[in-house]
C-alpha cells in the first residue's frame, strides 16, 4: 500500500483491488459470505466518482433492499461526500424501475402520475376480472391467479408471451385471457403493480430504440449486488443495459441463492459468463466477518448441498468461541434462555444493537417479544411488523375485542366486513348514524338496525348472522377456554376459510401467525388477561433511538452482520419447513440449507443455535427433532449443551418415539407424511451425515485448518 494512495482502496486485499480497478468491461465476483463483495463493490463506486470516469448520475447500482442502499450511499458519501447526493439511479431493482417508468409512461400506455397498486387493490381488481370471465372463483381463487401473474413478470412474460403450458395453469387455460383483461384494466386505472415497474421498463427498452439507446449511454457503469437473487426479468433488463458499454461489474454467492420462491435464479450467475465473453472472474476467499470456528460450522452444513460452484474461504481471525448448540425444553424456554444470554452480553458491556435474533418463520418472534416485553429488553423487528401488528393478528384481536368489550367500535369496524360480507361504506355509514342517535356503540347499533327497515337483501342477512354470532361468541366467553373460543371464532366469522382459500404463500404465513396467536393465548389466565397484555405490548412500541437487539427472519438479514447471532427453532419442520419436507425433493431442502448458511455467516464472533424439544401446537405439545442442519455441524466446531434434566437419555425417548411413523397419528396431532420422512432419516442415524466428510484440523495453523475444512466437497 501507497501513502498517497484513495482512501478506498486502504485496507483492500489484491482480489478486491482488482474487482475496484477493472473498470471496464464485465465483471462477475463470486466469493463467499463476508469476503468483501459489498465492500468491494462500494470502493469501486467511490473509486469511479473519484476518479471522474463517470457523474454519480451516469452509474447505475442495483442492490436488494432499500437499507442496503442506504448504507452504500452513506459508505460512499465517506469517500466523495456530497457527490453522492446526485445518484438517481443507486436504489432496488423496483425503485429504479419505478423512475425510469414515470419517465416514458407513455409508451406503455400510461400517464407519467400512474399509481401503484397494493395487494388489496390487486386481488379486488383480479376477483372483479374473474367474475366478469364467468369462472368460479371459489375452484381458482383470485390469490393463486395473482401469484401466476406475478411470477410470470418475474420471467420477463407479457400476456403475448404466455405459452398454452403457461396458461393452463390457471382456469383451464384461462390464465392469459386474464392476465391480459388485467394489464387492459390495469392501463384504463393508469395503474400497475409491483412486478410492472421492471416488466413495462423492460418492455420499453425492448420496442424503443432510441430509449434504449439513451440509457446504454447514460449508464457507463452498472453494479450489482446479491446478483445470485436476480429473476429473469431483472437479468434480461440488465443485460439490455449493458450491452452497449459491457462495463457491468455483479457481486454474488451462489450459496446465498434464497429468493428462487420468488423466481430468482441462480443460474443467471451462469449466464452471465456466456453473456458477457471475456468477463473478469474474480474470487475472494479472505473472509474479514467471522472466526474460523463460525466460518467452519457454516462451511460445514453448505457442503452438503451438491453442485455448488465452490470456493474456499479462510479467515486471519483467532479461533473465539465455538458455535453454540443449545437443546431447550421448549419454545418458552428458548425465548427465557435467549433473553438470559443477551442479559450477559449487556453485563460484558456489549450494545444490543450488535445482537440479532434470526427465524426461520416470521411468527417464531412472537414469543421472544413477549418475553422481551416481560423483562424491559429493548428490541426491533426488520423487515416485517411486530407480531401483534400484522393485519390477521389485528384482525382476530378485532373480533376478541368487541367479544369481551361490545363497546368497542374501533374494533367493530376494523371487521364488520372482513372477511367480505356485502356490509360497504354505506351501511356502516347507517350504523354510525344509528349508533349517535341512539348513543349506542356500534354493535349495539348493528343489533338495533335490524328492528328498522333501514337495511335489505344481503346487507340486512349478513349483518344479521354476524349480530347472531357475536352472541353467541360471548356466550361461549364463558364456556370455553379462551384459545378454544379463538379458534372457533375464527372458524366461523369466516377468517380461517377466508386465507385457506387462498393459496399464496403469504396467506399460508398468515395462517401460521394466526396459529401462533391461539398459542400465545394458552400463555393468560383469561381472554381479559391478555387481551390486556396486547394492549401493553402496543404501547410498548417506544422508538427512543436506544440500543435495541434485532429480531427478524434470515431472508431479511442477507447481506447484515451482528457480533452475536442467536439461530433460533432448528427442528425439523421449522427449519428446513414443513413446506420444504412436503415438496419432497432436494431443491427446496437445498435452498432451506443455504438459508441456513446464510443465518450462520452473519455472525461475526458468537453464534448460538437453538432447538426444542416441544412445541406447543394448537394445545397439544408436539415433540420435536433437531434440525438435520444441527447434525450437519461439523463437531469440532461446535459445543452442544442441553438443559433438560436426564438430558441424553430423554432425547432417546423422544427419539424412539419418533420413530414410530404412526405415534403422531395415534396421538391424533395431524403431522402430515412429510415430518415423518424427516423423522425416519435423522432417526435411523441421527449423526451419519458425519462418516461422510473428513475434517483434517491443523491445530497449529488455525487459516490452514479452516481452509481445509472448507474445501472439502466444493469441487465445481
Ligand atoms: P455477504 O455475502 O454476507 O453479503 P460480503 O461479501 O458482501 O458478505 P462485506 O459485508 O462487504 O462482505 O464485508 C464483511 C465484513 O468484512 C465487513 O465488516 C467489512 O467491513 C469487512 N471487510 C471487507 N473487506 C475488508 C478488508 N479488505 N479488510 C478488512 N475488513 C474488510
Ligand atoms: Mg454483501
Amino acid at each position: 500500500a501507497h501513502d498517497d494512495e484513495p482512501p478506498y482502496l486502504r485496507g483492500l486485499n489484491a482480489p478486491q483491488r482488482e474487482a475496484v480497478l477493472t473498470t471496464d468491461g464485465p465483471v462477475l465476483v463470486l466469493a463467499g459470505a463476508g469476503t468483501g463483495k459489498t465492500a468491494a463493490l462500494t470502493a469501486r463506486l467511490a473509486h469511479l466518482l473519484y476518479t471522474r470516469r463517470a457523474y454519480p448520475s451516469e452509474i447505475l447500482s442495483v442492490t436488494f433492499t432499500n437499507k442496503a442502499a442506504r448504507e452504500m450511499r452513506e459508505r460512499v458519501r465517506r469517500h466523495v461526500g456530497d457527490a453522492v447526493e446526485g445518484m438517481p439511479w443507486l436504489g432496488t431493482f423496483h425503485a429504479i424501475g419505478a423512475k425510469m417508468l414515470r419517465r416514458h409512461a407513455e409508451a406503455v400506455g400510461l400517464q407519467s402520475n400512474f399509481s401503484i397498486l397494493d395487494t388489496d387493490d390487486q386481488l379486488r381488481l383480479l376477483k372483479t376480472l374473474i367474475s366478469e370471465a364467468s369462472v368460479d372463483e371459489k375452484r381458482f381463487p383470485a390469490r393463486s391467479l395473482a401469484g401466476f401473474i406475478d411470477s410470470w413478470k418475474n420471467k420477463g412474460l407479457t400476456p403475448r408471451d404466455l405459452d398454452a403450458g403457461e396458461s393452463e395453469l390457471y382456469a383451464n387455460g384461462k390464465g392469459q385471457q386474464l392476465y391480459q383483461a388485467y394489464q387492459d384494466r390495469l392501463r384504463a386505472l393508469n395503474a400497475c403493480d409491483f412486478g410492472d415497474l421492471l416488466l413495462h421498463t423492460l418492455t420499453i427498452l425492448r420496442t424503443d430504440r432510441a430509449v434504449l439507446e439513451q440509457y446504454q449511454q447514460r449508464f457507463r457503469y452498472i453494479m450489482v449486488d446479491e446478483y445470485q437473487d436476480t429473476n429473469s426479468v431483472q437479468y434480461l433488463w440488465l443485460r439490455l443495459l449493458a450491452q452497449e458499454r459491457k462495463n457491468i461489474a455483479c457481486v454474488g454467492d451462489d450459496d446465498q441463492s434464497i429468493y428462487s420462491w420468488r423466481g430468482a435464479q441462480v443460474e443467471n450467475i451462469l449466464k452471465f459468463e456466456r453473456d458477457f465473453p471475456g468477463a473478469a472472474v474474480i474470487r475472494l476467499e479472505q473472509n474479514y466477518r467471522s472466526t474460523p470456528h463460525i466460518l467452519a460450522a457454516a462451511s460445514g452444513v453448505i457442503a452438503n448441498n451438491g453442485g455448488r460452484l465452490g470456493k474456499t474461504l479462510w479467515t486471519e481471525h483467532a479461533d473465539g468461541e465455538k458455535v453454540k448448540v443449545i437443546g431447550v425444553w421448549d419454545g418458552p424456554e428458548e425465548a427465557r434462555r435467549v433473553g438470559t444470554e443477551i442479559e450477559g452480553c449487556q453485563i460484558a458491556g456489549k450494545s444490543l444493537d450488535d445482537i440479532a435474533i434470526l427465524v426461520r418463520a416470521q411468527h417464531q418472534t412472537r414469543e421472544f417479544e413477549d418475553r422481551f416485553i416481560a423483562i424491559g429488553m429493548p428490541y426491533r423487528i426488520i423487515g416485517g411488523f411486530r407480531f401483534y401488528e400484522r393485519a390477521e393478528i389485528r384482525d382476530a384481536l378485532a373480533y376478541l375485542r368487541v367479544v369481551a368489550q361490545p363497546a368497542d367500535d374501533l374494533a367493530f369496524e376494523r371487521i364488520v366486513n372482513v372477511p367480505k360480507r356485502g356490509l360497504g361504506d354505506k351501511a356502516v355509514a347507517r350504523l354510525h348514524q344509528l349508533s349517535r342517535a341512539l348513543s349506542v356503540p356500534l354493535s349495539e347499533a348493528a343489533a338495533r338496525i335490524l328492528d328498522t327497515d333501514e337495511l335489505t337483501g344481503a346487507a340486512r342477512k349478513s349483518l344479521g348472522a354476524l349480530v347472531g354470532d357475536f352472541a353467541s361468541w360471548r356466550q361461549k366467553a364463558n364456556d370455553l377456554p379462551h384459545p378454544e373460543l379463538a379458534r372457533q371464532l375464527l372458524d366461523e366469522s369466516g377468517y380461517t376459510a377466508m386465507l385457506q382459500a387462498d393459496r399464496s404463500a403469504e396467506a399460508a404465513g398468515r395462517l401460521e401467525n394466526l396459529n401462533e396467536l391461539v398459542r400465545a393465548m394458552e400463555e393468560y389466565e383469561s381472554l381479559g388477561a391478555f387481551l390486556e397484555h396486547v394492549s401493553l405490548v402496543m404501547d410498548n412500541e417506544g422508538n427512543d433511538g436506544g440500543a435495541k437487539v434485532t429480531i427478524m427472519t434470515i431472508h431479511a438479514a442477507k447481506g447484515l452482520e451482528f457480533d452475536t447471532v442467536f439461530l433460533a427453532g432448528w427442528e425439523e419442520g421449522l427449519f428446513p419447513s414443513q413446506r420444504a419436507l412436503d415438496e419432497g425433493g432436494t431443491a427446496s431442502l437445498e435452498e432451506e440449507r443455504r438459508l441456513a448458511y446464510v443465518a450462520i455467516t452473519r455472525a461475526r464472533r458468537r453464534a448460538v443455535i437453538l432447538h426444542a424439544a416441544n412445541r406447543r401446537i394448537y394445545g397439544q405439545w408436539n415433540s420435536s427433532i433437531p434440525s438435520r442442519f444441527v447434525a450437519e455441524l461439523p463437531k469440532p466446531h461446535i459445543d452442544e449443551e442441553t438443559t433438560m434434566s436426564g438430558g441424553e437419555s430423554l432425547w432417546r425417548a423422544n427419539w424412539s418415539e419418533r420413530a414410530d411413523p404412526f405415534a403422531d397419528v395415534a396421538r391424533g396431532t395431524g403431522r402430515g407424511p412429510g415430518w415423518q420422512r424427516a423423522a425416519g432419516v435423522d432417526l435411523k442415524n441421527p449423526g451419519g451425515s458425519f462418516t461422510t466428510r473428513t475434517f483434517t484440523r491443523e491445530p497449529a495453523r488455525v487459516k490452514e485448518a479452516t481452509r481445509s475444512a472448507v474445501s472439502i466437497g466444493n469441487a465445481g
